[in-house]
């Protein structure tokens, strides 16, 4: 099932196709729509499914002024405002471009719930299509959603004016709010910010804010697929599926970059475990007893770069793996602490782990302090992990 937008008619309106967990558009008449998102919220859309007289029923807007769901999803990923009317959007790369195209479908993600009592849906968006007179393109909302949060992570790193515009798009999210114009306004006001800042970002040929953040900031561009799982999105999807399988294939051969961050931070820190001090790779004709750990997992967020990684011995890699030995940032130093997590370890079995409140020398660090772990990644790992400290 997909929300899709009404191409004819010129009014900016959307209808709802297709079937999921048995319910079909004509069933889910008088329905009011609820969006999930992945930061875990579900905010109300003041959307309800109109009956149709005829045809298939529309998605109507209980707002006044209407706010229609493509301007509300568009303005959530951090993309430009859409138009309203599809004949008069834009031709030609980049699709994203401020009122060049529509916001032309919202996928109905595996997780998409019906609650027949209170008439209610909450869908879970798996994919959005960006349409323009002559192209097209797929977004997964999932992961587009982690780009933004890799973002909002590292916000103390950005220009003044650009990271008061991030803030309140990350504040406005984090409130849980209904989304209105005022989100609309702000990704707007964004956009015109990066545009009119100085070389290089104003050289971007679009108008997506996200690459020129990243771009700004340093994060790696995202290698993996961007969308869902073909199997994630359905046989009522040709189109998506297909880009999906595409990107996922892909994906199979990109093993080369992993190999190349695993080298990259074993290398940058000479074959040490940041923990210990022991060197245990690098030594001709012994298989390397050291590992680079990613701080954040790739798999979430996909940042192949040496300040995502510590160069660990193999019990070193599985105590911080396993979030019982984490190294702290403060006031410009590198300290190792045991979690709650370590109490249940007998004493000299622990002291085998190290000692907490043990201050890394730093000797032990990478030559290129740029290459140190990144204290951005270290606290956001803290919070994915929601870890306390027992010292
Ligand atoms: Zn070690």
């Amino acid at each position: 099932m997909h929300i899709g937008f009404q191409r004819s008619g010129g009014r900016g309106e959307y209808e709802v196709v297709g079937s999921h967990s048995g319910y079909t558009a004509i069933s889910l008449q008088g329905w009011t729509f609820y969006l999930w998102w992945p930061d875990g919220l579900v905010r109300d859309t003041d959307l309800e499914l109109e009956p149709a007289e005829s045809g298939k029923p529309r998605l109507r807007s209980l707002r006044s002024p209407q706010f229609q769901i493509g301007r509300m999803i568009a303005s959530m990923l951090m993309l430009p405002d859409p138009r309203r009317e599809y004949s008069k959007t834009e031709r030609g790369l980049p699709v994203i471009r401020p009122k060049g195209y529509v916001l032309s479908r919202v996928g109905f993600g595996p997780d998409t719930e019906f609650t027949g009592m209170a008439d209610r849906v909450t869908i879970h968006p798996s994919f959005v299509n960006l349409d323009n007179l002559t192209d097209s393109v797929s977004i997964g909302v999932e992961q587009r959603w982690q780009r933004i949060e890799a973002v909002y992570a590292s916000i103390d790193r950005l220009p003044d004016a650009i990271r008061a515009r991030v803030a309140f798009h990350r504040d406005f999210m984090a409130s849980g709010g209904a989304v209105t114009t005022v989100l609309v306004s702000a990704v707007t006001a964004l956009i015109r910010d990066l545009q009119g800042a100085t070389d290089p970002w104003n050289s971007s040929p679009g108008a997506d804010p996200l690459p020129v953040l990243e771009q700004i900031l340093g994060i790696a561009p995202t290698l993996g697929p961007a969308l869902p799982p073909p199997d994630e999105i359905g046989e009522e999807e040709p189109e998506v599926s297909a880009r999906s399988a595409h990107q996922y294939r892909l994906a199979k051969m990109r093993g080369a970059s992993g190999r190349s961050f695993s080298t990259s931070v074993r290398n940058a820190y000479s074959g040490r475990c940041l923990f210990c001090g022991g060197v245990f790779g690098g030594i001709p004709g012994v298989r390397s007893g050291v590992d680079a750990a990613h701080i954040l997992a790739w798999s979430k967020y996909d940042l192949d770069v040496v300040q995502n990684g510590i160069s660990l011995c193999k019990l070193h890699h599985w105590a911080f793996d396993a979030a019982l030995l984490m190294p702290i940032y403060e006031n410009g130093k590198y300290s190792l602490h045991f979690t709650e997590l370590a109490t249940d370890i007998d004493q000299s079995s622990l002291a085998l782990l190290g000692q907490s409140d043990f201050e890394i020398p730093t000797q032990w660090f990478p030559a290129d302090k740029a290459q140190w772990p990144s204290p951005r990644y270290l606290d956001r790992l803290y919070a994915d992990l929601a870890i306390s400290f027992t010292s």
